[in-house]
């Protein structure tokens, strides 16, 4: 084995890329934190009893993709392979639902772990930027979660998305269907886990992605034609809230999601230029997963971004972000005394607000220049022994190529100026 070999299924973000990563983070929380949304941070890990609960016994996430240990104590833990219910448990846990102010409206950012077959877009360790609106039935509070993240998505650039949406009904209809569905697919030629999943979680069946299963599901009952009265206007509702705020989406009916707990609104973000793991994005209604993991009744909803597919995402389109350059000023000093000096006037101009770097070690003019060359600073200041009898530095425009000599005591004030 490689010592130097991330796990499998893992990557590491390194400079330059991981600038990007920063910037899609913020790009995705921007519009949250326009929003009320405010930051939450829960632990790494879970009781994993908890996703159980909360993501659904019979998911794919909890039975096949969980990393769970066991600590020395003995409890059961589990790394976090989604966010929803770990923000629920903190909410419940610190009573933020009896503050008075619902919906509690909260967003967070990390990593989440599932163990997945590893492919391109599908890792073991993955970065996920997510929202939750907890405690309100309002359809303008679905409206708004799908309306930001189109409007995150929008702001890097993006456009080859779509957004696709379903209504999976509540506790009155679901069941009906769910049981007219069960009756269909007990008839079709299916091998025996997928029956065992009939029985367990039918909707499921639906998002069955081989040919032969959805050739036989072309005629299954369709949920729209159960959706209770309740059900139908809300879901009116958020289409004609999207419709007017000008945020386009597809219809599918085949949108169930691969965790137990959501309800009415679900919605999935793909993009086109992805291959197989298409989605960038999903989330929808959880109107029962409070009272499932042990709390009371608080209708939510929510979603979540994944990171690294954004990022894929940017690049599918061939949009570089303009990210602001890590380094505007580099320092060049020549001799003790001018590193001394120069080390200060590095020290002063960040400051001051500007972004400076600094030749360390002992280094010559021609290796340092190349250093100040690879930082991407606009400017690169020159301390030679010269120029300190003289009383001045030599400032090189790196992208003009021109240099000037500019006295030290001025040097501080006429960077600034020049960059900001
Ligand atoms: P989910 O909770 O499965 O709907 O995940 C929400 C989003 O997280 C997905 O749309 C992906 O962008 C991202 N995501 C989920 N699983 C992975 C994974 N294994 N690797 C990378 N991204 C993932």
């Amino acid at each position: 084995m490689n010592t130097f070999q991330a796990p499998k299924g893992t990557y590491d973000l390194l400079p330059p890329d991981s600038a990007v990563y920063l910037a899609v983070r913020e790009a995705i929380s921007a519009p949250l934190r326009n929003s009320g949304y405010g930051y939450i941070e829960t632990p790494g890990f879970e009781n994993v009893e908890l996703f159980a609960r909360g993501v659904g016994e019979s998911t794919d996430i909890v039975t096949k993709e969980m990393y769970t240990l066991t600590t020395k104590g003995g409890s059961e833990l589990a790394l976090r392979p989604e966010g929803t219910a770990s923000v629920l448990r903190a909410a419940l846990e610190a009573n933020l639902h009896k503050a008075g102010n619902l919906p509690v409206k909260l967003w967070y950012s990390g990593s989440y772990y599932r163990y997945e077959r590893p492919q391109k877009g599908r890792y073991r360790h993955f970065s996920q930027v997510g929202a939750e609106a907890i405690g309100a039935e309002d359809p303008a509070l679905d409206a708004e979660l799908i309306i930001l993240a189109d409007q995150a998505y929008r702001s890097l650039g993006l456009t080859g998305f779509r957004i696709l949406l379903n209504s999976l009904g509540d506790k009155e209809c679901r069941p009906v269907y769910r049981e007219a569905l069960q009756t269909f697919l007990r008839d079709l030629d299916l091998d025996d886990e997928t029956r065992r999943r009939i029985e367990i979680n039918p909707l499921r069946v639906l998002d069955d992605k081989r040919r032969d299963v959805q050739r036989q599901l072309t005629d299954a009952p369709k949920l729209r034609d159960y959706l209770c009265d309740a059900c139908r206007v809300y879901h009116a509702e958020v289409r004609d809230l999207l419709t007017a705020a000008g945020v386009a989406y597809e219809d599918d009916e085949r949108l169930v999601r691969g965790l137990d707990y959501y309800t009415r609104t679900t919605f999935e973000f793909v993009h086109d230029g992805l291959g197989a793991q298409s989605a960038v994005g999903g989330g929808g209604r959880y109107d029962g997963l409070s009272e499932m993991i042990g709390g009371p009744e608080l209708p939510s909803v929510g979603w979540a971004l994944g990171v690294d597919r954004t990022v894929l995402a940017l690049e599918a389109e061939g949009i570089t972000l303009q990210l602001p350059p890590a380094t505007s000023v580099f320092a060049v000093p020549l001799g003790d005394e001018a590193r001394r000096l120069l080390f200060g006037v590095v020290t002063e101009l960040r400051r001051a607000g500007v972004a400076a770097d600094f030749s360390f070690g002992a280094k010559g003019l021609k290796g340092a220049m190349k250093n100040a060359n690879r930082s991407g600073a606009r400017f690169t200041v020159v301390l030679g022994e010269r120029d300190l009898a003289e009383g001045v530095a030599q400032v090189k425009d790196m992208e003009s190529g021109e240099q000037k000599p500019v006295p030290l005591a001025a040097l501080v004030a006429d960077l600034t100026a020049k960059l900001t």
